[in-house]
């Protein structure tokens, strides 16, 4: 399984269009682009989080690392997630279905906006409402990074990127941070 090729620009077309959502889960191409953003994901740097429209697909769907959940993911039975307890890393037509009001001003980054970073507003915690690769609801907590980096992939499936929101802008270059 190869690396799949990443969409990048703030202007790019397909980032910037609003997803579909998945209706067919028995579709053997949406496991196989699972399976692949999983390994582009795997296989990238630095990566945390992949939205299908970074990879081409405007479609409601994203990824995250397996290492994540176990870090501020509180599962439905309120349990909170542990290493070798399953948490979702396939998240299919997430909506926020409530948030904190209190918001922190993190660091945030796009693998498809190489060289730049940005100060964004997120909420502290949010309650996300998804799909599984099979279709199955879930609803889960998230709290810390996973709460930053599941906003950040929502927006992509809005067509948004973390630069319409950022208060101020960085670029890196030559290992120097230059502010925009
Ligand atoms: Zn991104």
């Amino acid at each position: 399984m190869a690396k799949l090729a990443l969409e990048t620009g703030k202007s790019n077309k397909i980032l910037r269009t609003e997803s579909r959502t998945v209706s067919d889960f028995s579709d053997p191409d949406l496991r196989k682009l699972i399976a692949e953003m999983e390994e582009t994901l795997r296989l990238t740097e630095n990566a945390a989080g992949l939205a299908a429209p970074q990879v081409g697909k405007n479609l409601r769907l994203f990824v995250i690392i397996p290492e994540l959940p176990a870090k501020g993911a509180r599962l439905p039975d309120g349990q909170e997630s542990a290493p070798g307890k399953k948490a979702p890393t396939v998240f299919i037509n997430a909506e926020i279905v409530k948030k904190s009001q209190k918001e922190l001003r993190l660091d945030e980054g796009c693998l498809s906006l190489p060289g730049l970073f940005g100060i964004v507003k997120r909420a502290k915690w949010v309650k996300v409402q998804a799909q599984d690769e099979f279709g199955k609801k879930f609803k889960l907590k998230a709290e810390g990074f996973l709460s930053q980096l599941i906003q950040h992939e929502i927006d992509h499936l809005n067509g948004k990127l973390y630069v319409d929101r950022a208060e101020k802008m960085f670029k890196i270059e030559d290992d120097e941070i230059k502010e925009l």
